[in-house]
């Protein structure tokens, strides 16, 4: 992981409020907001990695590596407009049909944190993933 700027000095005592049910909120709201990151750190670093690994001068296009084919996951759209993503499928599910587009990993767990697209139940590619409910 490469070092990040210095953070800044955050007081001894934090502003917090006495209320539990409040802290508790606060508290899921900063679990929230960590995933969120976590999720769009991901996406950023893919890009960034697909970036390097392109040879340099590659031409225009949509052009992708080998290592970024192994690693695409799969959206499946809704049938007739608009289209909106509706499943995601692991890169090697059969059960894929109509209108799809290959995604990364990272796309892949953005789209099912977001909790507007659900996982393939066939192909388990929340559990592939490694995430949902437990
Ligand atoms: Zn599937």
């Amino acid at each position: 992981m490469p070092a990040g700027p210095d953070l800044p000095r955050l007081p001894p005592d934090p502003p917090l409020p006495e209320d539990p049910e409040i802290l508790r909120l606060l508290l899921r709201w900063c679990e929230i907001q960590s995933e969120a990151i976590r999720v769009r750190l991901a996406a950023i670093e893919d890009r960034q990695r697909a970036a390097a690994a392109k040879p340099a001068g590659a031409g225009a296009g949509p052009g992708r590596g080998p290592k970024e084919l192994s690693e695409q996951w799969i959206v499946q759209y809704t049938i007739g407009a608009p289209r909106k993503p509706m499943l995601v499928h692991t890169p090697d599910c059969g059960l894929t049909t109509g209108h799809t587009r290959p995604i990364t990993r990272a796309q892949a767990l953005e789209l099912l944190t977001g909790h507007t697209v659900e996982a393939c139940g066939i192909c388990g590619a929340e559990r592939h993933l490694g995430v949902g409910s437990p």
